[in-house]
Formats: C-alpha cells, sequence, structure tokens
C-alpha cells in the first residue's frame, strides 16, 4: 500500500494506476478505522481494481462543541488495517493541504440537508459535502463507497453528484453491527461500559419499529411511538430524534410503506450516536 499526505503525490499514483487501465474505487473515511469501513473497501474491491480510501478528520463538518480535538487517530493501526483489507493508496492529507488560504467556496446541502443530522448539527452537510466535493476532484473515482449507517450523508452524498453532474456511481453499503446490534462506529469507542449496554437500545428500538411494521402497522405516528417507547426503558439515554422517512426526500409520511427507513439518534452518556434500519426489507440489516 502507498501512502500519500499532499494532492500532487494522490493525483500521480492514481493517473498510473489508470494508465495501467485500472478502475478506480474510493471509500473516504475520518479513521479511526472498524470493520465497518472495512466492508466498504471490500465492495470497492468488488467493482474497481485500485481502491483509494482517504483519512481526514474535516474540521468543516465539526461544530466548535463538538469532538473534532478528541476524536480518535490511531494512525499506525488505521494504516496497518487499510493494507491488510487491500486499499492501493492511503491518502492522509493534513488540514492546511485540504484547506489552504483564501477558501471562499462551499456547497450547500439544501433542504434535504437541513433536516434531522442537519437540524440537530447546522452546517454539518455543508462541510461534508465540501470535503467529499474536493475529495472527489482529488481522486476522480470511477465509485465511491459510503456506508447506509450515514444514511442522510448517503442521500445527500447521491444528490450532489446527480445534481453538479459529478462522473462516478455511487455505492451505499449496508450497516455493519456488533452481535449485539450496536452498529459499528468510530466513536462508540467514547463509550464506557455501562454506556456501552446502553448503547444498544438505538438498534433495539429501530428493530422494535421495523417487527411492527413488519406485523402490518402502518401508522408512522405509531411507529415512531412505539421505538420510543423503548428508548424510555432506560435512563442515560437522551433521544435527539427516531422518525421514520421516505429514504430520498428525508420527509416524514403520514402512512409508512416498504422501503421507509426508521432513523434515530441519541446521546449515550456524552456520545452522540445514529442509526437507521430500512422497513420491509429484511436483507439489509
Ligand atoms: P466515518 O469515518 O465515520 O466518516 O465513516 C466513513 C464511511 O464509513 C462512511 O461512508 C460511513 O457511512 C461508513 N461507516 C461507518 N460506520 C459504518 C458501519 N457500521 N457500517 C457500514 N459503514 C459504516
Amino acid at each position: 500500500m502507498k501512502v500519500s499526505t499532499t494532492i500532487a503525490d494522490t493525483r500521480a499514483a492514481i493517473a498510473k494506476a489508470r494508465a495501467e487501465g485500472a478502475r478506480i474505487g474510493f471509500v473516504p473515511t475520518m479513521g479511526a478505522l472498524h470493520v465497518g469501513h472495512l466492508s466498504l473497501v471490500e465492495r470497492s474491491a468488488r467493482e474497481a481494481d485500485f481502491t483509494v480510501m482517504s483519512i481526514f478528520v474535516n474540521p468543516l463538518q465539526f461544530a466548535p462543541t463538538e469532538d473534532l480535538s478528541r476524536y480518535p487517530r490511531p494512525l499506525e493501526e488505521d494504516e496497518r488495517l487499510a493494507s491488510e483489507a487491500g486499499v492501493a493508496l492511503l491518502f492522509r492529507p493534513g488540514v492546511a493541504e485540504m484547506y489552504g488560504a483564501h477558501r471562499t467556496i462551499t456547497v450547500t446541502a439544501g433542504s434535504l440537508g437541513s433536516r434531522w443530522e442537519g437540524k440537530s448539527r447546522p452546517g454539518h452537510f455543508d462541510g461534508v459535502l465540501t470535503v467529499v466535493a474536493k475529495l472527489f476532484n482529488i481522486v476522480q473515482p470511477d465509485v465511491a463507497v459510503f456506508g447506509q449507517k450515514d444514511l442522510q450523508q448517503a442521500a445527500l452524498v447521491r444528490a450532489m453528484v446527480h445534481d453538479l453532474d459529478m462522473p462516478l456511481a455511487i455505492a451505499v453499503s449496508p450497516v455493519v453491527r456488533e452481535p449485539d446490534g450496536l452498529a459499528l462506529s468510530s466513536r462508540n469507542r467514547y463509550l464506557s461500559p455501562d454506556d456501552r449496554r446502553r448503547a444498544t437500545l438505538l438498534s433495539r428500538a429501530l428493530r422494535e419499529v421495523r417487527e411492527r411494521f413488519d406485523a402490518g402497522e402502518r401508522s408512522v405516528h405509531a411507529l415512531e411511538e412505539a421505538g420510543k417507547r423503548i428508548v424510555a426503558t432506560e435512563s442515560g439515554v437522551e433521544l435527539d430524534y427516531l422518525a421514520v422517512i421516505d429514504q430520498r426526500t428525508f420527509e416524514n409520511p403520514d402512512v409508512a410503506e416498504s422501503g421507509n427507513s426508521a432513523i434515530i439518534a441519541a446521546r449515550v452518556g456524552s456520545t452522540r450516536l445514529i442509526d437507521n434500519m430500512t422497513l420491509g426489507r429484511n436483507d439489509q440489516d
């Protein structure tokens, strides 16, 4: 695996692979790699010949009150995991390389970016889309792989690629979970043993919603209330939102249908976690 820290070196390595006829796959991450990230590398290997992974903790997508400075950065372990997973090129730029002086342009997420995660984290998705647009321009992949774990992010990236006519395909890969249901996340490292146990409440609430849907309940209000009742069984878990949404618009229907998603965000101790499950299709979770 080659490691690059500059845009120029990254472009040169990719140009060489492309000249040899390789199809380029791209997996953008913030590092602190876990099996969820590695599943995206596996997906890229199925779709492309040469996988580029980026590791960049993007300051633009963190609010001043959030965990930018304490976000985990296990550099050596990440490098080993990426290499073992089959990444051909690891792009690990510093902040100065990505955001030089005189920067004025950002990508704006629009209405899809102002609901749910966007409402709770103002400016977050503008930061995400700006860095993803930059990374797409640096790597120029044939296909980029994102996790369904960040469902709204994946929808926004698809919308950006469509609306701005970016010439690449987007693949979205299923949520990878611990055996007890907790979705893998770099932020799970922050959880105390007690909070780790409480954190299973998110996936349990989503399962409850999905099971009620499978049993025939179609009222979005009733489905959401059933999920919220599960969250309320534990103290120490502060619900931000639990909702049934249309996967494309992220609007709340009155009547749920197959292919809608149940989405949740909650603070467990001081750690904010998100998760989601698709309704009516059990193949994904
Ligand atoms: P992050 O490093 O948290 O920015 O995540 C990088 C990519 O990994 C994003 O596309 C995430 O959606 C994806 N990802 C994170 N956690 C998981 C998971 N548990 N299962 C599948 N993909 C994931």
